[in-house]
């Protein structure tokens, strides 16, 4: 309160004081023409105050009330003034110079009545002024912004204390006047020209309206150059960065590629020239996502479109292939911020076939096994992304498959060397032997031709074992995965073998009768073990295995298997397994079907190894007579028979006491049933049944 009756106080004084020289100076004047007249020739020109100013106008303009009057001589400057009705005049600003004519009052009240008047000073003293004014309602004008959009032309303004509506003009660039584009009501503060051409250069102005009519001022000097926003033509992910092309813009003078990150700001990424409708992010960050745009640009004024998503993809980097023993092994290094890859082949047609695709980003390795020996294959890896596209590696790397050879048998014979066959291999261009004694380690014993496919090893110590492995030479110079290996076999091949095989155990007092006959010959059998006896017995099957027999799968519960269902039939195989393993480390690899039911494609197809039956059958869990048992042997006994019994019977083991030795002396050897399948060169398959190897 203080303070504004102050700054009352101080205009008041200013305003008596004005008045009293404006007094003076007129007197002064009068007086010094007068003087003129009487010496016009022997003075020197005295300064005089100068003449009062007419009023030209008081109006509304953009940014107040606009006071215009006609400059007069001898003025060094100008003092405007402003009153009410209620008000006496107040000095409200001075402006030095004889020429100037205007001045805007920017203090002005919005919808107030105001008079106004002028008059020049210089050093001799001050004029005189109209001393009624010029009146006039000051209508203030919207304060304007006008920028770009998507859409057009955006004016937008202030809401303006009186308005009961709002007139928009505009005034393109060159053009004589202004014209009247539309009205809004008072609730409205922007409005959008859509009319506009890319290009086009305007002014834009807002006019409120008060309710009786009466219009105010525009600010007139809101300019803008109307460019449409860049229409993005394509866009792609490359291993460059993101590629942007543009349509051209109309009136753009050059395009800025911008780019931001998720909740990041915008920046720059690049600017080009108007001839330029494409660019490259090339210091993007593989994997990261962007968001791209581009600005039209033309002086100060711009536009741009909405954003786009955008990768630099990596594609994966050292891709190789490598022979697997049953495929072609495609590795590779990952990329930053990928989300996962994918495998591509080349068909037949010369085209990529997206052939896997790891579940995440963290493999990278794929082994192909839909491959034929002797074919070539050509493969890539792509990067993947979520969001984004993909990118392929490089052009693809080529290899021939070769599989690795199955090495088929290592045969010892009594002229003390060993015969070491495996099966040609489509594509090999030669072999590479592999040689250990058994618990030593492999050398290269030979290498071979194409052509051949068993060697003959001379260099072997007699009651020594050996093991060997092949591998096939590719076109490429390179080798294929070592092939399974074979331990050189005792058995002489060209003599007569017989597998005794025993069902249904293990017992005590049969089983152990048994093991002792075998030993005390040299002699080997197949045990088939009931899995639910295999716990209660382990020390005969630890026995058996120890003297090389063979322990082959009987079922768990001694179940017929043609009806079980598949997971009881899978039960009881595994279960059985899982117990020999348990005792022996290994895994049987023979299953005998209990009562010899298999023939339904339930038993064929799920059980995991070859099938044994028999061709000789003592049925000697039917007459308990080791005579009978014994005579069938003698009358039955052939080069590659499978024999049966049942090592649950003081019958049965007493009747091995006397076939076994009596066997060998007839010149058979007493083998395994896996040792004899090998030695007669049979390559026996899951589910398939044998019933001997002849
Ligand atoms: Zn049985």
């Amino acid at each position: 309160m203080k303070k504004k009756i102050a700054v009352f106080l101080i205009i008041s004084c200013v305003f008596i004081a004005s008045f009293s020289i404006l007094a003076y100076a007129n007197t002064n004047q009068a007086r010094q023409s007068a003087t003129t007249q009487e010496q016009p020739t022997t003075t020197a020109p005295v300064l005089v105050a100068p003449a009062t100013p007419n009023l030209v106008y008081a109006k509304n303009s953009g940014y107040g009330v606009k006071v215009k009057w006609q400059p007069v001589e001898n003025a060094e400057g100008y003092n405007i003034y402003r009153r009410t009705a209620a008000t006496g005049w107040i000095l409200i600003a001075t402006v030095n110079g004889q020429g100037k004519s205007t001045y805007t009052d920017k203090t002005a009240v919005n919808a107030s009545d105001y008079f106004y008047t002028v008059d020049a000073f210089n050093k001799a003293g001050r004029s005189g002024s109209n001393s009624t004014g010029i009146l006039i309602h000051y209508i203030s004008a919207p304060v304007t912004t006008v920028t770009n959009s998507k859409t057009g032309v955006v004016i937008s303004w202030t809401q303006h204390p009186t308005a009961t509506k709002y007139k928009i003009y505009k005034k393109v660039e060159g053009a004589s006047s202004w014209k009247h584009v539309k009205t809004l009501n008072n609730a409205t503060f922007t409005y959008t020209d859509k009319k506009a051409v890319s290009g086009e250069r305007a002014y834009y102005g807002v006019a409120a309206v008060e309710n009786n009519g009466v219009r105010g001022s525009l600010q007139k000097d809101k300019f803008n150059v109307f460019l449409s926003a860049p229409v993005i033509k394509k866009y792609k992910n490359t291993s460059l960065g993101v590629k942007v092309y543009w349509e051209p813009v109309a009136g753009a003078e050059k395009y800025r590629i911008i780019r931001k990150t998720e909740g990041g700001k915008w920046e720059k990424v690049k600017t080009v020239s108007n001839k330029t409708l494409g660019g490259t992010d090339k210091n993007a960050v593989p994997g990261v996502k962007y968001y791209y745009s581009v600005k039209a640009i033309a002086g100060k004024y711009t536009n741009r479109n909405s954003a786009i998503v955008g990768y630099k993809v990596e594609a994966p980097k050292a891709i190789k292939t490598k022979l697997e023993s049953n495929g072609v092994k495609i590795s590779w290094q990952g990329v930053q911020h990928a989300d996962y890859y994918a495998v591509y082949k080349k068909d037949g047609a010369g085209k990529w076939v997206k052939i896997h695709s790891t579940k995440n980003n963290s493999t990278f390795s794929y082994t192909d096994k839909n491959v034929v020996s002797g074919a070539s294959y050509t493969y890539t890896v792509a990067t993947w992304y979520k969001k984004g596209k993909s990118i392929y590696g490089s052009e693809g790397k080529t290899i021939q498959f070769v599989a690795s050879p199955k090495l088929i048998s290592a045969v010892y014979s009594p002229q003390n060397n060993v015969t070491v066959s495996w099966s040609a291999v489509n594509g090999a261009v030669g072999y590479k032997l592999y040689k250990k004694e058994v618990g030593g380690k492999y050398a290269v014993l030979t290498e071979l031709p194409v052509g051949q496919t068993t060697f003959v090893d001379t260099a072997v110590v007699a009651g020594k074992e050996y093991a060997y492995v092949v591998k096939a030479k590719t076109a490429a110079g390179t080798f294929t995965p070592k092939s399974n290996s074979k331990k050189s076999s005792t058995l002489d091949p060209n003599k007569p073998m017989i597998a005794l095989t025993f069902d249904d155990g293990p017992s005590n007092s049969a089983t152990t009768r048994i093991l002792n006959v075998l030993e005390k010959h040299n002699a080997r059998a197949t045990f088939f073990v009931v899995g639910s006896r295999v716990d209660s017995y382990s020390y005969q099957i630890k026995r058996a295995y120890n003297l090389k027999c063979e322990i082959g799968n009987h079922s768990y519960g001694h179940k017929t298997l043609t009806s079980l269902s598949v997971d009881s039939l899978k039960w009881e195989l595994s279960e059985t397994d899982r117990r020999i393993q348990a005792i022996t480390g290994v895994s049987p690899v023979l299953m005998r079907p209990p009562g010899g039911s298999y023939k339904t494609d339930t038993v064929r197809k799920n059980t995991p190894y070859p099938i044994i039956m028999w061709s000789v059958d003592t049925r000697d869990w039917e007459s308990r007579n080791a005579t009978a048992v014994v005579n069938h042997i003698k009358s039955h006994a052939y080069d590659g028979a499978i024999i049966l019994m049942h090592d649950l019977y003081d019958s049965t083991a007493a009747a091995t006491e006397i076939i076994v030795p009596w066997l060998i002396s007839q010149g058979y050897q007493l083998v395994t049933v896996s040792e004899m399948m090998e030695a007669k060169g049979i390559q026996m398959q899951n589910g398939v049944a044998y019933s001997s190897a002849r």
